[in-house]
């Protein structure tokens, strides 16, 4: 069996690994370096145990403030695009009670299968890519978020998630380099089984890993158009000309939307734009080695080997790849306001990317409505810490799908999971 797999971000490349794993014969494909869309840069936090989808009764109140707030983490451009408007309108439906308990509850069951596959393969391949288990703290500046910071840890708590309250002196004690702003800081959450990696040195591993399997390759072309005839997908239009197989997987990030277009498949998928930079550190001591969320500023911090990873904000303005310096400046203070001076500045590595992301939050992958053709998108804000397992889930579905259409028995597992995920 020969499939497909279009985009090697850490979504594309971990769906190759699965199905290589089932001996299946791969070809990825990419317009760009394995790694270089969304994942190269991204935040570096596996967080396995904080998935509270961003679509949030509380985040309705919230949004005017944010809105007109000169620094806000959020940013929208409004434009003439309907899908932009629906998308919208499906985030706000999602901002219930009922939802984000529904979401958590699938998401976490989906970030803990990840976690022990992830363990897996880094035990297996021997990769490190600046693996660690840090713990993360996830820091309130206001008692309101922090009470319902609270009501989520006891909704997880039943779900199994080993997370706790903490004070603003605890902070401190679980990490030092903290002290400084600790004034500021009403209380966190603790969870102390959350990792970090570096996502452009993990791609890196699964390609080596990938190479060193027999029939794998990697194509460097822009996809096109995928071509379908009667009801089956059959052939990729690329721009080094055509590619055959027998299935084909969509793993192509914010822009599997444009992709699917075309054969009636509309994705509800708008890119959420993030900044991030990374800092060589200095000063041991004052850089934090817990991996930790300012919720209040959207902003992460994520130890990785000697530099410190700081990411944030979310903007939905379409695919403006511009690096802004006012928003590189806004996390470079955010940094220094917290931790002081703990690193190199003049060598910041901005970055930018696009989160893929669902008005609920829950990805979508699975088979789509056009034979031979699956998807697995639409990870937004946790592409790196769900990867694992939507592609483990989808590689065996494929499989055993496959199979059965070429005469073989189709067993339960794969196919009987993914129905609890949304696919077009
Ligand atoms: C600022 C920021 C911080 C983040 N922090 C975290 C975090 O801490 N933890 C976490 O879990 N997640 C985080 N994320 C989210 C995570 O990075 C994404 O969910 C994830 O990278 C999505 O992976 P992907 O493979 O779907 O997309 P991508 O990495 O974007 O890969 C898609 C690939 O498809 C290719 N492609 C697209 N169209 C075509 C085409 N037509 N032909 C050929 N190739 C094509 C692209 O070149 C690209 O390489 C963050 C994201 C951002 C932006």
């Amino acid at each position: 069996m020969h499939v497909a797999v279009i985009g090697a971000g850490i979504v594309g490349l971990t769906t190759a690994w699965y199905l290589a794993k089932l001996g299946v014969d791969v070809t990825l494909v990419d317009s760009g370096e394995p790694g270089s869309g969304a994942s190269g840069g991204n935040g570096g936090q596996l967080s396995y145990d904080f998935v509270a989808p961003l679509a949030d009764p509380s985040v309705i109140a919230k949004i005017p403030s944010l809105l007109w707030q000169k620094q806000s983490p959020l940013r929208v451009r409004w434009r003439c695009d309907l899908d932009f408007y629906r998308w919208l309108a499906g985030f706000m439906r999602a901002c219930n009670r009922s939802s984000v308990v529904n979401t958590t509850e699938l998401l976490l069951k989906l970030a803990h299968e990840s976690r022990a596959l992830a363990v897996d393969f880094f035990e297996q391949e021997s990769a490190t890519a600046d693996y660690r288990v840090a713990g993360k703290l996830v820091l309130f500046r206001d008692q309101p978020s922090f009470n319902s910071a609270q009501r989520q840890v006891a909704l997880q708590a039943k779900l199994g998630s080993e997370q706790r309250a903490v004070t603003a002196e605890e902070c401190v004690a679980i990490e030092p380099a903290l002290a400084r702003d600790a004034a500021n800081i009403v209380g966190a959450i603790w969870t102390p089984t959350e990792a970090v990696v570096d996502t452009a040195k993990l791609c890196e591993k699964l390609m080596s890993a990938l190479s060193e399997r027999g029939g794998f390759r990697f194509v460097r072309a822009q996809v096109g158009r995928v071509c379908v005839t009667g009801n089956s997908a059959d052939r990729l239009i690329t721009s080094i000309g055509e590619l055959r197989a027998d299935a084909y997987v969509v793993a192509a990030g914010t822009q599997s939307k444009r992709l699917l277009r075309p054969l009636g498949i509309h994705l509800p998928i708008e890119p959420l734009k993030g900044y991030s930079i990374t800092v060589p550190i200095t000063q041991d001591a004052a850089a934090p080695s817990v991996s930790i969320t300012d919720s209040a500023k959207k902003i992460v911090y994520a130890r990785l080997g000697n530099r410190l990873r700081i990411a944030g904000m979310a903007e939905l303005v379409g695919h403006d790849s511009s690096i802004e310096q006012a928003r590189v400046d806004q996390l470079s203070k955010s940094a220094l306001d917290l931790f002081g001076e703990f690193g190199n500045f003049k060598e910041i590595s901005p970055w930018v990317g696009f989160r893929p992301a669902t008005p609920s939050g829950v990805p979508i992958f699975g088979r789509s409505s056009v034979a031979g053709l699956y998807l697995n998108v639409g990870h937004g804000g946790l592409g790196l810490t769900l990867s694992f397992a939507s592609s483990f889930w989808l590689a065996r579905a494929l499989v055993e799908r496959m199979s059965a259409r070429s005469g073989a028995t189709e067993k339960e597992g794969g196919q009987t999971w993914l129905q609890s995920f949304q696919c077009p």
